[in-house]
């Protein structure tokens, strides 16, 4: 049983850099407030992932909008992960290189378009969802909005950690991989990664997971967006 009630519909836009967080936090606060959290990178990913097996040219925006095309009627994009013609691909899209990948594809305008109906039809009950476009152009009139950031090498060491047993990739590795998508999603010109004007922005690099939702709840009881369930 949730310890917070979230009013009816409230959608919460939870953006930020990759390893800021935003994930385990937005996992974290949907438990609390009892909302279903959705994470867009998923989408990106898989048509990242699917590009690739398909050798698709990742810069070849025609072929992966095909990719696109191919995949819209057979996923299903849930809180649970994204299934592919009825298989959970959800572990297998979270390796760096299907990252990167998502990056490249991600800054397409027509992937991206063609992937808005779907993040607007999920949204429509209301939802945390989490990206890097959320607060600015998926849901812009969302009444919630957090910009999570944190410092380049503790977002590494994070993304590290869960790497390690996998990937044989050092943390210098991690670091530079992260830089490149970094400029990547903060320099493309289609929904570029930016914090909304309204968005309120928690640095994470020295707090903890907790510490990060108390502020989040904070924010949201002020706001008369969530009350408790038993005052
Ligand atoms: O969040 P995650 O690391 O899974 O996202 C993978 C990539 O997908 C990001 O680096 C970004 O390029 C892209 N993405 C995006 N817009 C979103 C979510 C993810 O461009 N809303």
């Amino acid at each position: 049983m949730s310890e917070w009630t979230a009013v009816q519909g409230l959608t919460i836009a939870i953006d930020g850099p990759s390893g800021s967080g935003k994930g385990t936090v937005a996992k974290i606060l949907a438990d609390e407030i009892g909302l279903p959290v959705l994470d867009t990178g998923l989408l990106y990913r898989l048509t990242g992932s699917v590009a690739l097996d398909h050798g698709a040219a990742l810069d070849n925006e025609q072929a992966v909008v095909g990719v696109v095309d191919s995949l819209l009627g057979s996923i299903i994009w849930t809180v649970e992960g994204i299934r592919l013609n009825g298989a959970d691909v959800t572990a297998t899209l979270r390796s760096e290189a299907v990252g990167a990948a998502a990056s490249k594809v991600a800054a397409m305008p027509a992937v991206r378009e063609k992937l808005l109906g779907l993040q607007h039809q999920l949204a429509e009950n209301g939802c945390i969802m989490d990206g890097r476009d959320i607060g600015t152009v998926v849901l812009p009139d969302a009444p919630a909005k957090f910009f999570l950031t944190a410092s380049v090498r503790e977002r590494a060491r994070r993304r590290w950690t869960q790497l390690k047993d996998e990937s044989g990739s050092s943390l210098d590795d991690v670091i530079a991989e992260l830089k490149m998508r970094d400029q990547r999603d903060r320099e493309r010109q289609h929904a570029p990664l930016k914090q909304a004007s309204d968005a309120i922005a928690i640095d994470s690099t020295t707090l903890r997971v907790e510490e990060v939702v108390d502020r989040m709840l904070g924010v949201l009881e002020r706001r008369k967006l969530i009350q408790a369930t038993n005052p």
